[in-house]
């Protein structure tokens, strides 16, 4: 069995742009990885030389109150089902309510999981200031990227698997 990489983070942030680029658009037949569900997004992603599913998921939002509805159940069952778990958030929004939640809820799994906080669209600012906002809910250390571009994926992937 590949190791499992979970997607999380509010919409818009970036998530399906990372996954298409980590998978280029090549599905995984869930078949093939039992133990896993349908209800999600899974593709199988080789990437610099690193072999893993990739899940990609779509319901967190922002907006609402308390952990139990920030965080839809499918985001939850693919963080559940993850090795590693990469918390996108969006650098050009800096830190909202929604980002603050999530974090809440990783924090509380970070014994099980590995979490990597990943903060995108690094492209075209000044990342270094952008990024500085997010290290008040960092969950260990933040990674910057462009998953448009492919910025600092190389960079990413070898820190979630140097531990695997
Ligand atoms: P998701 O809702 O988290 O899956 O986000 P999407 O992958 O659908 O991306 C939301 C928007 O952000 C799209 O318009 C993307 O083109 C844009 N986007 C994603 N990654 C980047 C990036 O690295 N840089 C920039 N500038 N835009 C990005
Ligand atoms: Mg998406």
């Amino acid at each position: 069995m590949l190791p499992v990489v979970a997607l999380v983070g509010r919409p818009n942030v970036g998530k399906s742009t990372l996954f298409n680029r980590l998978t280029r658009s090549r599905d995984a037949l869930v078949a093939d990885f039992p133990g896993l569900t349908r209800d999600r997004k899974y593709g199988q992603a080789n990437y610099d030389g690193y072999q893993f599913i990739v899940v990609d998921t779509g319901g967190i939002h922002g907006d609402e109150e308390g952990i139990d509805e920030v965080m839809a159940k499918q985001s939850l069952q693919a963080i559940e089902e993850a090795d590693v778990v990469l918390f996108l958030v969006d650098a050009r929004d800096g830190v909202t309510v929604g980002d603050q939640a999530i974090a809440e809820h990783l924090r509380k799994q970070q014994q099980q999981k590995k979490v990597y906080m990943v903060c995108n669209k690094i492209d075209g600012i000044d990342s270094q200031s952008a990024m500085a906002d997010f290290y008040s809910i960092a969950l260990g250390s933040l990674y910057g990227i462009a998953a448009a571009h492919g910025r600092g994926v190389e960079q990413l992937l070898e820190s979630c698997f140097k531990p695997l």
